[in-house]
């Protein structure tokens, strides 16, 4: 197939569906990790289309819903601080933290600006050398070699003013802390389509061989999706649980190397905090030493309240997939795109976003 209308064809669609219903015996319980594929789910209406055994669950890959309240409190006070321009992505602006939001905060006075890239914070620190610019780094292994090629680029122009709050997650050993958690009891895990364009599928292998857990990477058109829940419901009904690809126009089992190389050579693994999950090993991303010039945290001394959660809120059950977003007392009551509690219900790719705008009220 050559072009993206290809992906939505409707009889392609039903041949797929009518596959997973003559193939699937067993109960099987499947996780699509990405963010961007529980939105695709949604809006195409996929769980729908599948048979009672068969069970979707969201998970935890989005990374402004997964970004702790403590590293949003972080954010904000930088943003408090004076001489500062803080520059992030739109999603992030308008999800609370503890006790504010770097929306309010730029309404109280503080500069604030959504940009479209990294290379757009640089521009800024160009633009402002009396300034200090802060990007504010969240993301998973898609978003890193940008971020790591914009801290290259301030040491080689010698840009002393730019910095980043490093929020950086990793993938895989997220889904190796949840299934350690043994919450789910989960069969297979739709793996995500544009980290793995980064790394590649090699970096799942542990799940089949450890776990016993089927794993597909696939993309975002409603062909693809179709195309994984097949492909795992085949492998959980043989007994064969092992890594494979439906995603072969983006994604190569050994990654793209320039990506990867260009992320090693900026960054070291280190623990991170995720919302819901807590504090996991290795599981983020820090400049390396001779990078810590760029490090927010590292320049800035701040004085932080304790984080706290939004009373009523359970986006981190919804991350770990053991709730859904009708499962939250606040969904559509209290709880709405206008006024969000909680991250899901802010980000582009957070469950409760996509629960409200596809499932009927
Ligand atoms: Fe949090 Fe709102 Fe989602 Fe409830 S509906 S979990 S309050 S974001």
């Amino acid at each position: 197939m050559k072009f993206i209308d290809e992906y939505r064809d409707p009889e392609l669609a039903r041949k797929l569906v009518k596959k997973i219903q003559e193939l699937s015996h067993k109960p099987a319980r499947l996780m699509e990790f990405c963010g961007g594929h529980t939105v695709a789910i949604m809006r195409n209406g996929i769980r729908q289309l599948l048979p009672p055994q068969v069970e979707m669950l969201s998970g935890p890959g989005c990374p402004v819903c997964v970004t702790a309240n403590a590293d949003i409190d972080k954010a904000i006070a930088m943003a408090n601080l004076p001489d500062v321009i803080i520059t992030t992505f739109g999603d992030m602006i308008k999800v609370p933290g503890s006790y504010s939001s770097l929306q309010k905060a730029r309404a109280e006075g503080a500069d604030i600006r959504i940009v479209y890239s990294t290379q757009d914070a640089l521009n800024i620190a160009r633009e402002n050398p009396r300034k200090s610019v802060v990007f504010i780094g969240i993301g998973f292994e898609t978003t890193a070699p940008t971020i790591a090629a914009a801290v290259q680029e301030a040491q080689d122009n010698n840009i002393s003013n730019f910095y980043t709050l490093c929020l950086l997650k990793l993938c895989p050993p997220i889904m190796k802390s949840l299934l350690d958690l043994g919450e789910l009891k989960l069969d297979g895990i739709v793996c995500p389509g544009h980290v793995s364009a980064v790394i590649g599928s090699h970096p799942y292998e542990f799940i089949p061989r450890n776990y016993g857990v089927a794993c597909v990477v696939t993309g975002f058109e409603p062909l693809d999706i179709l195309l994984s829940v097949a492909m795992l419901v085949e492998q959980i009904e043989k007994g064969e649980p092992q890594v494979e690809i439906a995603y072969r126009r983006s994604v190569k089992a050994e990654g793209n190397q320039t990506a990867l190389e260009l992320i090693n050579n900026i960054f070291d693994t280190t623990e991170a905090d995720w919302r819901g999950i807590g504090v996991v090993a290795d599981s983020g991303l820090k400049l390396k030493q001779a990078y810590e010039r760029f490090d927010a945290e590292k320049h800035f001394s701040l004085k932080l309240k304790p984080a706290k959660e939004a009373r009523g809120c359970i986006c981190g059950d919804i991350l770990r997939g053991v709730k859904t977003p009708v499962d939250c007392k606040l969904f559509r009551k209290v709880c709405f795109p206008e006024h969000p509690v909680g991250p899901c219900m802010v980000s582009s790719e957070g469950a409760c976003a996509a629960y409200y705008e596809y499932e009927s009220a």
